[in-house]
């Protein structure tokens, strides 16, 4: 009998795994369940704006949603519309795929004034994500701190200093787009604990650094050593000494006519956030690396600023019905199987990291493992889950629906914009009305 999986989640570890489970060959069904209408997860919500090419990756997903055998079940939450503990009734497999959508806290005093915001909750707001609609960044600063030496940083601090014009071709919330277009934003300082080397961005995001319209990026020479010393694989040194030739190169950005600066700030960390209510300053420790970690000197400096962005890596959350390791962040499991018919893949698995491929071989070898675990189907799939929502007045959205959604946002588009996204819920189920 077919083998009916559920896959809780529709970024790209949830849609690798029901492309595994499809090339398989196997009598197999697969179900996506989304708790927003829309599909993608970070592809949507996370990956920065101006990074269309990126997003493209969705296209290959969309082949794969609209591919026989696979359902879409978005706006149903597991925990709210329906348990885990029914999800398992009527399937046979049930894979985690809800990734980190929380922030990592900096644990440090002032963290929760005014104006502090997590990656996570700032990314959400300028990508349009509804549960952060309400985040309301009051930008009307000159100043923003962004702390952490990632990806995820560098994204925050270039759509902080982007133009107008350079933001064109992108899909920022608009509200968003509004708000840093009319903001006196002059200063991002970007703050890592450790230095250059240690630094985690990779280098096509660092060079775009050096390439902006109206944005300079700054950098103490002093900072920068000859050469990567340390003991780096092959592949992290090679990284390490291009990111380090492109640091050496932005002294010489010329910054004529250019109203921003981007501040390339190491040897930090952040110590205590000041002020009233409100986010005023951020006071750092001096650091040196040892053996790998930083090192705090006892000497400190304050960064004076109306907004601060800890970007220093994303957490998970505990799921509903299913045991959490509250230490790391992740799901508990044995090699990506949680036990009872549940499998975890992503970032709720391995915790937050890698790039969108890296996401692949959780979502293969979950495939294989449900194979070896499960020789014949038993559970009665999508029909089953149809009734029961139908029967609790839950609005399921269908892959079509979707395909309505988008093409409503799509045609609403700014010139030059690839979409106009919807920013809450209902909007976007009444684009279907
Ligand atoms: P990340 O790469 O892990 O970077 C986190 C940064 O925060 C590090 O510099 C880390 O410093 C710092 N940090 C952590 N705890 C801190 C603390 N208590 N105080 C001060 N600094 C602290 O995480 P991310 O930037 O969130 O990115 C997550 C993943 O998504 C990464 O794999 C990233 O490459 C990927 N991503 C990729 C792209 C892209 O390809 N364009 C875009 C966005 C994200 P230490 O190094 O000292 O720990």
């Amino acid at each position: 009998m077919t083998i009916n999986v559920a896959v809780i989640g529709s970024g790209p570890s949830g849609f690798y795994t029901v492309d595994a489970l499809l090339k398989s060959g196997k009598d197999v069904r697969v179900d996506i369940i989304e708790r927003l209408p829309t599909p993608f997860g970070l592809i949507r919500g996370g990956v920065a704006p101006d990074h269309q090419t990126t997003k493209k990756v969705a296209r290959v997903y969309e082949k794969t949603a609209l591919s026989d055998g696979v359902g879409y079940f978005g706006n149903v939450e597991v925990g709210r519309d329906v348990s885990i503990a029914e999800l398992k009734e009527i399937y046979d497999a049930v894979v985690l795929a809800v990734g980190a959508p929380r922030d990592r806290k900096l644990g440090i005093p002032g963290e929760d004034k005014a104006n502090v915001f997590g990656s996570a909750d700032f990314v959400g707001w300028y990508n349009a994500h509804p549960d952060f609609k309400d985040l309301d960044p009051d930008l009307d600063t000159d100043t923003v701190v962004v702390i952490g030496n990632g990806n995820v940083a560098v994204d925050v601090a270039r759509v902080l200093v982007k133009t107008d014009e350079e933001m064109t071709e992108t899909d920022i919330a608009h509200h968003a787009h509004d708000a840093i277009q009319a903001s006196p934003i002059r200063d991002v300082y970007m703050v890592g604990r450790r230095g250059p080397i240690e630094a985690k961005f990779t280098n096509v995001e660092l060079r775009e650094m050096g390439k902006l319209d109206d944005c300079v990026p700054v950098i103490d020479p002093a900072v920068l050593p000859d050469e990567v010393e340390g003991d780096w694989s092959d592949r992290d040194r090679r990284l390490k000494e291009r990111n380090l030739a492109t640091m050496k190169e932005f002294p010489d950005v010329d910054p004529t006519g250019k109203s921003k600066r981007v501040h390339f700030t190491f040897y930090a960390m952040p110590v205590e956030i000041l002020g009233g209510d409100k986010v005023e300053a951020i006071r750092f420790e001096r650091t040196k690396v040892e053996n790998g970690r930083s090192v705090g000197t006892g000497e400190t400096f304050d960064i004076e600023c109306g907004m601060v962005i800890p970007a220093i890596g994303y957490f998970s959350e505990p799921f509903p019905g299913v045991p959490f390791d509250e230490q790391n962040g992740i799901v508990v499991h044995d090699d990506g199987r949680v036990g009872d018919g549940v499998y975890a893949v992503g970032w709720i698995k391995r915790g937050p990291t890698g790039v969108i491929g890296s996401n692949k071989p959780d979502g293969e070898q979950a495939a294989q493992q449900i194979f070896e675990d499960i020789a014949d189907g038993s559970k009665p799939g999508s029909e089953a889950l149809a009734n029961l929502l139908a029967g609790r007045d839950v609005r399921a959205i269908t892959y079509k629906d979707w395909q309505i959604i988008d093409a409503a946002e799509t045609s609403s588009a700014r010139p030059g914009a690839p979409r106009r996204k919807f920013i809450t819920v209902d909007e976007m189920i009444s684009a279907l009305d």
